[in-house]
């Protein structure tokens, strides 16, 4: 819970530029992994244990608050260097570790470090919640609970008096936006089975996104299957219900995706930030629901529905195997320089050109996720329409931008053009 009482907003991380969006955008919390043994290790590039101090540092700077994943199943090899992770994280302040190996919870418990259980412990009951109360003050509920049996825990922690080691009520945690497995959270061995490539160590191949028939190996006959992605289930987005799922009285909305771009995180980030301030205020509506949708849309996704929170036991499929986000990034330049006094930003454009009106997004691991409508440009110090590829470019930002940055045009796809038909 946020200091205003708000629920907390918890942001994923999967590098500093990700991290920085977080930041911008109005997250309470931050969670991301180190190396390797976290569940998004090979999803991005991933932080190491230098990188503590750094995390601590600049999310302490804005209020934010830093949970270390250490989620994975941890075998008798992973004992020390679990044992070091939990101890640098100690060193470096961070907030919480997220864990669901008994090892690590009794590790870090044992130096006093709070404990978050991770979705990977499936906790779907009341006695599932008293029994971890003695390691831990939060707990994420398993994908798979509805709103009912959400509300349900929530009351027994109440009616019970069900403590953690802080001496506060326990806190329920919720998954509020993004992907969904076709298993029961992490319990999965598609990716393993194939490729020999572990779900639970972070290394998934996302085998259940693929395209699939079904052969009657008897007669050879292959039979037709009306959608062809049956194990990819819709992302989830709790937006237009998010009234519903604050009045459970649960107090941490987690988003999904680690491996997810800078720019994602910023767009998700900032319209969950807007409608929970707005369900606070008083200002919820249908009309900014529809807002909203339409502007997470933009960023990846496979299509939306409820999840199980509403009830439902079985997912609603995807239909395609990628995303169906309304808008794409191509890359056009990389940083130079920065003017601070004249707030000027320097680029050298590598790729396509750009012109004049176009949208366009910086991402960096400082910069995090800037976007904005370029209104005017000078090519080689000469105001200009357009720009091509070897062109020094420089425009006037209200942000620093550095040479590390990234700058990319923000065009249409064809999904926002089937949308706009459809309507
Ligand atoms: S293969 Fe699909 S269902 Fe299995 S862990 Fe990976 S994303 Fe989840």
């Amino acid at each position: 819970m946020t200091r205003d009482n708000k629920i907390e907003l918890m942001a994923p991380a999967g590098d500093f530029a990700a991290m920085q969006a977080a930041l911008d955008n109005g997250a309470d919390s931050i969670y991301f992994g180190v190396e390797q043994l976290n569940m998004r290790a090979r999803a991005t590039v991933n932080f190491t244990m230098d990188d503590l101090e750094e995390i601590v540092e600049r999310c302490e700077a804005k209020g934010v608050r830093t949970y270390l994943t250490l989620n994975t199943i941890i075998f008798d090899h992973d004992l020390k260097v679990i044992k070091k992770l939990v101890d640098r994280a100690k060193e470096a302040k961070i907030t919480a570790v997220i864990a669901m190996d008994q090892a690590v919870i009794s590790y870090a418990h044992s130096v006093g470090l709070e404990i978050h259980i991770s979705t990977q412990l499936n906790i779907t009951n009341l006695e599932t919640v008293k029994f971890y109360s003695h390691f831990a003050d939060t707990m994420v509920m398993a994908r798979e609970l509805s709103l009912r049996q959400v509300k349900f825990i929530v009351d027994g922690i109440i009616r019970d008096d069900v403590r953690g080691p802080s001496g506060q009520l326990v806190e329920v945690e919720v998954f509020g936006h993004g992907a969904l497995c076709m298993a029961t959270s992490g319990k999965c061995y598609l990716s393993l089975h194939d490729e020999n490539s572990s779900a639970n160590r972070g290394a998934c191949k996302q085998e259940c996104r693929r395209a699939y028939e079904v052969k009657d190996l008897e007669t050879g006959n292959i039979l037709k299957i009306e959608n062809e992605y049956i194990m990819s289930p819709k992302d989830l987005a709790v937006i237009n219900f998010l009234d519903e799922l604050i009045e459970t009285g649960a107090k941490v909305l987690k988003i999904e995706g680690r491996g997810r771009a800078p720019e994602y995180v910023a767009t998700v980030i900032r319209n969950y930030r807007e409608a929970i301030d707005a369900y606070y205020d008083g200002t919820f509506s249908d009309e900014k629901v529809a807002d909203w949708m339409e502007s997470l849309r933009t960023v990846y996704n496979r299509d939306f529905w409820g999840g199980y929170l509403y009830g439902k036991e079985l997912g609603e499929w995807a239909g395609t195997s990628g995303s169906q986000a309304t808008q794409k990034k191509t890359y056009i330049a990389k940083g130079r320089h920065y003017y601070p006094k004249p707030e000027i930003g320097e680029f050298l454009v590598e790729a396509h050109g750009m012109k004049i009106g176009e949208h366009l997004l910086i991402t960096g691991p400082t910069t995090g996720a800037q976007e904005f409508v370029l209104e005017s440009m000078m090519v080689n110090d000469v105001n200009a329409e357009v720009a091509k590829r070897g062109d020094v470019v420089t425009m006037k930002l209200p942000f620093r931008i550095r040479p590390s940055d990234r700058m990319y045009k923000i065009e249409k796809t064809e999904f926002a053009q089937k949308k706009l038909i459809e309507q």
